[in-house]
């Protein structure tokens, strides 16, 4: 849906297939956005929908090491707790207002590629014809499989147990720890109060609990679940009446591609690893963010198809680095006497204030930062959200970005640059600034003189001293090449 709004945005004709017949959604899953995301959701000036919903905490952390990041450098300097069934509600919602065209209740099931667009088989029979075909479709993309893209990483150890259920007995609310890993039980209504989740006093509880054997297959039953809380609880509290019961597991494996030709692939359908961390959700959205406007391009003719592969270049080392910290937390979350040990000495090294900031920055997506080259520290990472000065008045350096486009801001002697070649892509904005350039982790940075900021939120190009050295190869590079 992310990225359908981002294509509309660029007035690209998209459409979404969805098999499931509405959005609401079966099931918990994602518990909420992380700080990146919501910058980028701010981006779009939509953030504030998300915002009125859910509540605002410290979220991130690393095992079990909570990562403040209330002193990080951005307008939201925390996490949001918002249910996965409510960040697609509220995300329809846009779909809706932009006009995209959704076909529900039929899947894909076949495509092929030719030179110059992809014939897309729906399960109603219909068939599509698109320039480009990207598999949003899960951990089990039938697109990825289709495009002949490995899949290759690591097998499960470790499968959990999510369902919703009514209990005749009340359970004691809140996590536990033993010898077969981490579990839970809650109810999907909660307030965040003082940094403590403080659960609603009734209804359904939401159970989450790590099972002795191995994964069997076939979905799981209220027997399987009422017999591992029993294995753990004693008891199974009376569980009846579930209004839906899922499983989970560690199965850790990424995309050896994001691209074969003109089919492409983003969100689970490129990465899937253990929930620890709440990054799935997150980098999928930032996975869609930072495709969107490239693909815009392309297909409106202004760049070129390899612009494409700098998605892959550009995303598949941070879902790595997400497999990589997941396979970590599941390690740390083993009851044994030296595993528990290694888990004492991260949490005192992540207590330090250095790889606090560094493993917060990670986790909260605020640490991104694309390989761009060499520079001033500012290049290939995001764009701080300034409060600038215009002719025209106050001005949020986001508010310039709610369309999707390319941005170059003059923060120096006004009529000093010049992008007439680029005018009908890249706007020109000339504004003041005369507070502090701060990232997170790196901390103050030298101010420059001009920025030229992609629609995603990320610095491609930074001026310094006034002069406009590389700028011409930075609009060509990302912006395709000098128009008439
Ligand atoms: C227990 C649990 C907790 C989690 N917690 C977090 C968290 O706190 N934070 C976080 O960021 N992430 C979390 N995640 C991960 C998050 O849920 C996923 O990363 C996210 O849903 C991926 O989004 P997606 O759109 O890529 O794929 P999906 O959400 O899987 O969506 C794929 C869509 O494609 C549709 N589809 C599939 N095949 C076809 C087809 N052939 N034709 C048409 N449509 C098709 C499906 O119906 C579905 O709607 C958690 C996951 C689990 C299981």
């Amino acid at each position: 849906m992310m990225l359908a709004c981002e294509l509309a945005l660029a007035g690209v004709d998209v459409a979404i297939v969805e098999r499931r017949a509405s959005q609401e959604l079966v099931g918990s899953r994602a518990g909420g956005l992380h700080a990146r995301t919501i910058e980028v959701l701010d981006q779009r000036g939509i953030a504030d929908r998300f915002l009125a919903e859910g509540q605002k905490a410290q979220v991130a952390g690393f095992a079990s090491t909570p990562l403040d990041i209330s002193d990080f450098p951005t307008r939201h300097p925390y996490g949001l707790g918002l249910w996965q069934n409510h960040i697609e509600r509220i995300l329809a919602g846009w779909v809706d207002e932009l006009g995209v065209e959704m076909y529900r209740g039929c899947g894909v099931t076949g495509f092929a590629q030719d030179d110059t667009g992809v014939d897309v088989e729906l399960s109603d029979g219909r068939s599509l014809r698109a320039e480009y075909l990207v598999g949003c479709d899960g951990g089990r993309s039938r697109i990825r499989k289709m495009a002949g893209i490995e899949f290759p990483g690591w097998d499960p150890t470790t499968s959990s147990l999510i369902g919703e259920v009514q209990m005749v007995e009340e359970p004691e609310l809140g996590l536990r720890h033993d010898e077969l890993g981490r579990h839970a039980l809650g109810r999907s209504e909660y307030e965040i109060l003082d940094g403590e989740v403080v659960f609603a006093k009734e209804g359904p509880v939401q159970v989450m609990v790590t099972e002795r054997q191995p994964p069997p297959t076939g979905e799981p039953t209220l027997d399987d679940l009422s017999q591992a809380l029993i294995t753990v609880y004693g008891t199974d509290f009376g569980a009846h009446s579930p209004t839906w019961i899922s499983r989970f597991s560690d199965t850790t494996r990424q995309a050896a591609a994001y691209r074969n030709g003109r089919v492409l692939l983003a969100g689970d359908a490129a990465h899937v690893h253990a929930p620890d961390g709440g990054q799935g959700l997150n980098t999928g959205v930032q996975d869609a963010v930072n495709l969107g406007w490239k693909l815009a391009q392309v297909v409106n003719g202004t760049s070129p198809e390899s612009l494409l592969d700098t998605y892959h270049a550009e995303r598949h080392p941070v879902a790595e680095r997400v497999l990589r910290n997941t396979m970590a937390q599941v390690a740390l979350r083993r009851q044994e006497s030296r595993i528990e040990a290694v888990g004492e000495v991260v949490s005192e090294l992540l207590g330090m204030e250095e790889p606090r900031k560094r493993y917060a920055a990670m986790m909260s997506g605020l640490g991104i930062h694309y390989d761009l080259g060499e520079g001033h520290p500012l290049l290939g990472r995001r764009m701080p959200d300034l409060d600038l000065v215009t002719a025209e008045g106050p001005l949020r350096v986001f508010t310039l970005l709610h369309d999707a486009r390319p941005v170059l801001l003059d923060l120096g002697e006004p009529g000093g640059l010049d992008i007439t070649p680029w005018k009908d892509r890249v706007q020109l904005v000339e504004a003041e600034y005369t507070g502090d350039w701060e990232l997170p982790v790196l901390g103050a940075v030298p101010a420059p003189t001009a920025v030229l900021i992609r629609p995603d939120g990320y610095v491609a190009w930074v001026g310094e001293e006034g002069t406009d050295q590389g700028l011409a190869e930075a609009l060509t590079t990302w912006f395709g090449p000098r128009g008439g």
